[in-house]
């Protein structure tokens, strides 16, 4: 039989709000354990919670950014359950009435754009963080992160591959990281993935029993897991065994899922509304503000650079991979040729930020400096190859192209004499090569450039060299 994946994501990630999502506390992930407290995260009695307003605002700008209806009024409420990580013994949640509901993201998956509903974005606040590794069998709660603020997307469940599972995430990320709602950082737990998975019989609309894969640590993890799991469901399915549903995690070591524990039902969380927090009202002018502040999204900023510059989509895709880049390839774009700038930061200039691991954002080498490189190119004043010794030079010491290439002496040689003699050396030097291509060897033409450009150091123009040798060659 043939199946059919279904899937659904849930991702949380932590808005980069300076202070918890209901007290003045300071979200910093770096803070020493247990001091970023206070009665409220604490969950003492008596302590009243406040929400946030710049978490409602960034909220609502991940809602608009993914097509979401802004809810007029929402409410948060209570999560009740006992956990060792959450002192109050409850979570505070937005349950039947989130704040951003009934959205869609598009993706581009394998030549085609696929559209994934996004059921909900909601606020809630994160929990705190056990330790285990502490020692002598005891384990650490660090409160620093409970009441850090989430928003928690949720899709429909549209995606039916790994592929799409991955394109779906990275976009996501993408978008989060243009709004500069959030540094994504899965290392450090801002960005937490979760996927439902199920299968069925291909063309069967009802649901299978899914499974959750949670607590993966990165996107191709993530891809991975949910290859495995579907893989494993079809197999028990093939095998006349039935799906149990429960949370699996992933072992990366091993590449397997594996089970944690049976899931709870919405039910069994008993939500109410929170009764120490007013409902949220965010009113047409509110939103209307946000909506005017929006930063252009990757999706529209990939289409004006193809049709602006002509640029392919694959090389628009990679030069937006991130506003910086985005910014950077503009900044240079707008000073010379669109394409080559396109072609030097994806070629040797990401060659250069990738070996540093640094960001195209804080390197030496500036977008006008860049495109000056490029122009000095095209006028001859230095070679292709040469330019490449420059971008280096310029990439270590901050300095202007034109002041490299004139410390080092690297101007190109376009005199035709000094040219002419370093061409009648080599064809002297190489008498088996001419003749081959006399013989109609095209190919050693190419052996004979490389001749003359390493006699001038690399600095001869190339295209007067290939004219003078042709030139000799034929005579
Ligand atoms: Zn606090």
């Amino acid at each position: 039989m043939e199946y059919e994946a279904v899937i659904g994501m849930e991702v949380h990630v932590q808005l980069n709000c300076k202070s918890k999502l209901f007290c003045g506390c300071s979200t910093d992930f770096h803070a020493p354990a247990n001091t970023n407290v206070c009665p409220v995260c604490l969950g003492m009695p008596g302590a009243m919670p406040v929400l946030n307003r710049e978490m409602v605002n960034k909220s609502v700008a991940v809602g608009l950014a993914l097509n979401c209806a802004i809810s007029r009024w929402s409410k948060m409420d209570r999560k009740n359950y006992f956990y060792p990580d959450q002192s109050k013994n409850y979570q505070i949640s937005q349950y039947d009435l989130p704040l951003n509901h009934g959205g869609h993201l598009d993706i581009h998956v394998n030549g085609e754009t696929k559209r994934i509903g996004i059921t909900r974005a909601h606020m809630e606040e994160d929990t705190a963080r056990n330790t285990h590794t502490i020692g002598g069998g005891q384990s650490g709660v660090d409160f620093n992160r409970c009441g850090v603020p989430l928003l928690e997307i949720v899709t429909e469940p549209d995606i039916h591959s790994a592929d799409e599972a991955y394109a779906y995430l990275t976009e996501l990320k993408q978008i989060l990281q243009y709004l500069d709602v959030s540094d994504c950082s899965m290392e450090e737990g801002k960005l937490r993935a979760e996927a439902n998975i199920s299968v069925r019989p291909k063309g069967s609309t009802a649901f299978g029993t899914k499974t959750e894969v949670k607590n993966v640590a990165s996107f191709s993890g993530t891809y991975k897991a949910i290859q495995y799991e579907i893989a494993r469901q079809i197999q028990i399915l093939n095998d006349g065994g039935t799906i149990v549903q429960e949370t699996r995690g992933w072992d990366d070591d091993r590449g397997v899922t594996f089970s944690q524990r049976a899931k709870e039902s919405a039910h069994d969380y008993r939500y109410f509304p929170e009764p120490d927090l007013v409902p949220i009202v965010v009113d047409e002018a509110w939103e209307e503000s946000i909506r005017a502040a929006l930063p252009e999204l990757p999706a529209a900023r990939r289409a004006r650079l193809t049709g602006a510059f002509g640029l392919s989509d694959y090389d628009a895709g990679v030069l937006t991979a991130t506003r910086a880049m985005a910014d950077f390839y503009e900044a240079a774009a707008a000073k010379t040729d669109p394409k080559k700038a396109a072609n030097w930061i994806m070629g040797d200039l990401q060659a250069l930020v990738t070996e540093d691991r640094a960001e195209i954002g804080s390197i030496p080498v500036t977008p006008e400096y860049l495109a000056a490189m490029i122009n000095l190119i095209e006028d001859g004043t230095i070679s292709g190859k040469i330019a490449k010794e420059v971008l280096a030079e310029m990439y270590r010491t901050g300095k202007s192209p034109a002041a490299v290439v004139e410390e080092k002496g690297l101007v190109q040689i376009s005199d035709h004499g000094a040219i002419d003699a370093a061409v009648a050396e080599v064809i002297a030097a190489n008498p088996a090569q001419v003749a081959e291509f006399k013989a109609g060897k095209e190919k050693v033409i190419g052996f004979l450039v490389g001749q003359i450009m390493k006699a001038t150091q690399g600095k001869a123009n190339p295209k007067m060299v290939n004219d003078i040798l042709r030139a000799k060659l034929s005579e």
